[in-house]
């Protein structure tokens, strides 16, 4: 399952370095599948998506801080918890995404196609 950032964030910041897939992005900030991760040029998501890894997107939110679904493997293959989770002061103020809720397979799989490309 992909984490997500909810409106109680306080924009503390505290979150976005203990990312091992730089999925966590400040509020307003432009965004890339290349940033933290071993991919470049045009990739093919998990989704079937056709994106350039290189190019800069939009940010998910002007407000709080973001998390890139297609960037959060719930830190599998790195930590045993959810770095996030673990730093954020706010309790509930990340929750599992509703539209990505996914297996501990598949998300080993996009860590594996995130870092080893
Ligand atoms: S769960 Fe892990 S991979 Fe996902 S956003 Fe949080 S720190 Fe990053
Ligand atoms: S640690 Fe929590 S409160 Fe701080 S920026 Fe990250 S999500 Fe927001």
């Amino acid at each position: 399952m992909a984490l997500s950032i909810t409106e109680t964030c306080i924009n503390c910041a505290a979150c976005e370095p203990e990312c091992p897939n730089q999925a966590i992005y400040e509020p307003g900030m432009e965004w890339s599948m290349a940033e933290g991760t071993s991919l470049e040029g045009t990739v093919t998501l998990m989704n079937g998506e056709e994106v350039d890894a290189d190019e800069m997107q939009e940010p998910l939110s002007d407000d709080f801080y973001f998390i890139v679904p297609d960037k959060c493997t719930e830190c599998k293959g790195f930590h045993d918890e959810e770095q996030c989770l673990a730093f954020c002061p706010v309790p509930e103020c990340i929750i599992v995404h509703p539209e990505h809720d996914e297996t501990e397979d598949a998300l080993l799989e996009r860590q594996t196609f995130l870092h080893e490309a």
